[in-house]
């Protein structure tokens, strides 16, 4: 399977926005940071990511319009399909409401609009439900859209997840939604003197300055910046393959399925994790005395953590290698989230500080 930053659509965009060559997603990205940059130093700056969202929705000639209920739907007609004669929006919400493809934004290019309405493009944003999480998300993932569009669209797209194109608008999102110069200077002092990530830390980062920021993207945001090895991951109950099967195939009676077991069912690693070699595989068996098995039957929101030993995680009769591991952990609807460290990456952490403090000492004498 080849990876989707190596998907033709991705070459064929950097092309479209001249930066082409063989690392086509990160020239990209690159390319929509130098925008952004540009546009912040034009300013004198940007104190919060509220404001330097707004800064970059009015140069980019958008605004957002989020559902928050059923009748979000009608504002929508009324304001741009008979105010604006946009009839696009007449029929927006089909897209919305279907339930097995969830779309949690578009991006509409108004055909009525003049070169010069701040309005140009509307990106319409599902709040509703469950949807409501991504919201933050959604709107970077939507301000992606809009830096790396240049052809006019007639029409919204609409595409899977799992497109190409939409991974590198995740990938974007992920990036400038959390603007390294407004997010690095919190998540260190958030991080100081702490050997590992934690669940409180990204509260802390969020409670600073993320607070419509969900969870889950912040703490993807701090993943990805740990220079030590952190694996996140996601159990719930599931079967063995030839169960699955069995369950799947049609029977002449009811039977109760066998329960299903705690297993990985998600699993993100970041950068020094792969590196390092440091890696636990879907469909893994969670054990029995592990954190996350026991926080399984808490109630929802139950944080736990602790120190274990990777050994303990076998599948198949083979089990992972020793190391000692620190797991942080909480029960959510009807999975356990964690994230997973090694025990020595705390001393390589501390180390490195220390390394950088004699340094700073160096160059002060
Ligand atoms: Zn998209």
């Amino acid at each position: 399977m080849t990876r989707w930053d190596q998907a033709p659509e991705i070459f064929s965009l950097a092309d479209e926005l001249g930066v082409g060559g063989t690392a086509p997603a990160s020239s990209i990205l690159d390319y929509c940071h130098r925008r952004i940059d540009a546009w912040v130093a034009k300013a004198g700056g940007v104190t919060s990511i509220d404001a330097l969202e707004s800064l970059v929705t009015q140069k980019l000639q958008m605004v957002f319009e989020e559902i928050r209920t059923d009748d979000d739907w009608e504002r929508l007609k009324e304001v741009y399909a008979r105010g604006k004669k946009e009839f696009v929006f007449g029929a927006i919400r089909t897209k919305f409401d279907d339930d097995h493809n969830l779309t949690y934004g578009a991006l509409i290019q108004r055909r009525n609009a003049g070169p010069a309405d701040i309005d140009r493009f509307v990106a319409v944003i599902d709040c509703r439900d469950n949807k409501l999480a991504r919201r933050f998300f959604t709107r970077w993932h939507e301000i992606a859209h809009r830096l790396t569009t240049h052809t006019d669209m007639l029409e919204p797209v609409y595409r899977s997840e799992h497109d190409p194109i939409e991974k590198m608008m995740d990938e974007i999102a992920a990036h400038v939604g959390f603007y390294d110069p407004l997010f690095r200077p919190i998540y260190q002092q958030a991080t100081e003197g702490v050997p590992h990530l934690k669940f409180a830390t990204v509260e802390t980062i969020i409670g600073s300055g993320f607070p419509s920021a969900s969870f889950q993207a912040t703490l993807f945001a701090c993943t990805r910046r740990l220079p030590t090895p952190v694996i996140y991951l996601e159990a719930a109950l599931d079967h063995k393959k030839e169960v699955k099967r069995r369950l799947a195939a049609p029977r002449l009676f009811d039977v109760d399925p066998p329960p299903g077991e705690l297993r990985v069912v998600k699993v993100r690693a970041n950068d020094a994790a792969f590196k390092d070699k440091f890696f636990i595989p879907e469909k893994m068996r969670v054990p029995a005395d592990s954190v996350i098995h026991n926080l399984f039957d808490a109630d929802p929101m139950t944080d736990g953590n602790g120190e274990e030993c990777l050994s303990h995680w076998e599948s198949q009769g083979r089990s992972l290698g020793h190391r000692a591991v620190v797991v942080d952990a909480r029960k959510v609807h009807d999975r356990v989230i964690a994230i997973v460290q090694p025990v020595d990456a705390a001393r390589a952490k501390a180390k490195c500080q220390m390394s950088s403090l004699l340094g700073q000492e160096n160059t002060g004498a």
